[in-house]
This record gives C-alpha cells, structure tokens and sequence, in this order.
C-alpha cells in the first residue's frame, strides 16, 4: 500500500541551522569588531572511528564558515588517559579558545566521564559536565547540550509560546532526554519522561501536544501513538539496510529516525524529518554555545540568536 499522504508541516532543521550559524557568523564578527574576541573551538578525537571522522570535519568546517577560530587535535587510538587529560588542561588554560568538545565515543582505555568533567564547565560546549547539568536543573546561566537546545529551538519556531503544552520525552538520557525536559520546564511546559520501563508507552504518547522521541530504535514510534495536530521531535539517528532489496543485498543502508515518519506524518500537525530535522541544529548549537562561551569569557552580554 502507498504510504498516506503528508498532512503535517515539515520541520526545516537544515533551512533553520542555515539561518542559525548566519546569526552566530554575524554576532561573531561583532564581538572580534567590538572586543576583540574572536570566538574559538577546539574538538579532540581519539582513533579513526569513521562516522567521528565525519562528525568532527563538518564540525570544522562549519565552524571555519561562522568566521570562528578553528583547532582539530586528531590523537592516535593508543593514546593514554593522562596524555589527554594533558591536552585538555592547555586548551583549558588557552585564553584563545572558548569552546572544548572531546568527540565521543572514546577507547576503551580512557573514562569518559573523567575526560568530560576535566573541561572547564565555561568552555563546555557540549553541556556534558555536571556544573552545567546542575546549571540546568536549578535555572542558571551554563552552556545547554546542544540536541536538546537546538530541538527546543525547533518548537519555539514552530509553535511559539509553549506554555501550558504537555510534553512527553520518550527517552531518560543525560545528553538528550533529561536536559530536554529541564528546557521545556523552563518553557512551562508540562511535562512527562517515559523510558523503557514506563508502561502504556502508545497511551503515553497520545496524551502529548508535544512529542519528542530520543530512543535509538528505529522507528519505533508509530501513527497510533499521536494524537491528532501534535507536533513531533525526532531525535533519533539509526542506520538500517535500504528499503530497496537489491541495494539492502549489496549492503547498502539509510538513515532512519525513532518516528515512523511516512505515517506519523499523516496524523501529526509538525514533524522533524531524518535527516535533515535536529540533526543539522546540533552543529549549529554547538557554534552558538561557543559564540556564548566567547561572551562570557568577555564579561559581553551575547546577542539573542533566535529568529
Ligand atoms: P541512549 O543513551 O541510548 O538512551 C535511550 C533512551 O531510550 C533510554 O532512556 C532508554 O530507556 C530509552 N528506551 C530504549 N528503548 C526503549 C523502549 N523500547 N521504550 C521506551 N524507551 C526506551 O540514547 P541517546 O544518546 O539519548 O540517543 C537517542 C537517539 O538520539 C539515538 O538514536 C541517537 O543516535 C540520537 N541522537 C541524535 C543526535 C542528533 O544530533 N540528532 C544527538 C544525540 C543522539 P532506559 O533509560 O530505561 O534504558
């Protein structure tokens, strides 16, 4: 059976990161003009991981575009604990750099979350190190993981005020679902987190105005769990074979979100595709908290970024 027809307005991630790295090019560009400060990030990758590979390019790059100072330290997979924690002290110390971000994920030989809680919460772009989760939690000025910033982004365009809206979060994690919830708080939102211990999850879901689905199941979220005009967040990134068997036979695979997108996007009022819905804002995030970080390391009231 053909797939039914879109009723749901498409999400533009890609057309609205465009437009967000622009503003951040151009309050950059005030800032070095102003105060000479240029903003700077720094991105560390450990080992040859190919998808890391990809990630950290297009982070450069995109961060070379925005007119920002760009460094790539590319370690080798051998690399110790202490060798990176090293690293990461002198960028800490490096008053030219604003933004520190460690790709993960890393070698089995290195803790992570020593790495993370080794950056300077103020040069924390990713949002990982617990001062800025508590940041968050309690309501203070921190830098704000860049998925969840970029998705509420995302809401905000599309529907404006989200003040009385009941959100359901499907996923608890630290990067995605728990600082999610804690930005659509701050938006008073009501809203609830499910996981995969919550029960009635379709049941759960028909209840939210707002849906945002950050599982890593490939869509698992189906037409019948939505209810009708609700607006829908697909955080999800999963590779599964072609829908094409030829192409699945050769090996070839695609790109697919946690959201059935072909159906929900019949019932759902709006809708992020994948690709081209969050995952375009967290690049853009990511050079929008390095844009902060530089503010702050200023003493410089940063530019409002939205819209
Ligand atoms: P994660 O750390 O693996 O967390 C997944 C969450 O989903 C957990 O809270 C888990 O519940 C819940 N879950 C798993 N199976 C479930 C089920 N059957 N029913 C209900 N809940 C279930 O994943 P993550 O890092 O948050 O990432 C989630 C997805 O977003 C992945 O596809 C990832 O690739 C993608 N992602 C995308 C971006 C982007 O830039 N767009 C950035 C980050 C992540 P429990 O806590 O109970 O185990």
């Amino acid at each position: 059976m053909a797939d039914p027809a879109p009723c749901a307005t498409i999400i533009d991630g890609k057309a609205f990161a465009a437009g967000l790295v622009e503003r951040v090019a151009g309050a950059s560009a005030r800032l070095e003009q102003e105060h000479g400060v240029r903003p700077g990030l720094a991105v560390i990758i450990v080992g040859e991981d190919p998808a890391s590979q990809i990630y950290v390019r297009n982070k450069g790059e995109t961060t070379t575009r925005a007119g920002m100072r760009s460094e790539t330290h590319r370690l080798a997979e051998a690399t110790t604990q202490a060798d990176l924690l090293a690293l990461v002290g002198q960028l800490n110390a490096d008053p030219g750099i604003h933004g520190i971000l460690v790709q993960l994920p890393l070698p089995a030989q290195i803790d992570a979350s020593a790495v993370l809680g080794t950056i300077d919460p103020d040069k924390d772009v990713d949002g990982f190190h617990v001062v800025n989760a508590g940041r968050l939690a309690v309501g203070l000025p921190g830098l704000v993981p860049c998925t969840p910033l970029g998705s509420t982004m995302l809401l905000k365009a599309t529907l404006g005020d989200l003040s009385g809206l009941h959100a359901v979060i499907v996923g608890r994690s630290n990067i995605v679902g728990k600082p999610m919830a804690q930005l659509l708080l701050a938006e008073n939102c009501t809203v609830t987190v499910a996981h995969s211990r919550s029960r009635d999850l379709p049941a759960l879901c028909r209840t939210a105005d707002i849906l945002v689905a950050a599982v890593g199941r490939p869509e698992m979220i189906r037409a019948d769990w939505i209810r009708h005009g609700a607006t829908v967040i697909d955080v999800g990134i999963n590779r599964v074979a072609s829908a094409d068997p030829v192409k699945a036979a050769e090996g070839k695979t695609r790109v697919v979100g946690d959201v059935a997108f072909a159906e929900v996007s019949a019932v759902a009022g709006a809708i992020t595709p994948v690709p081209g819905g969050v995952g375009p804002m967290t690049i853009a995030c990511l050079l929008a908290n390095t844009y902060v970080a530089a503010c702050r390391s200023a003493g410089v009231e940063p530019d409002n970024l939205d819209a």
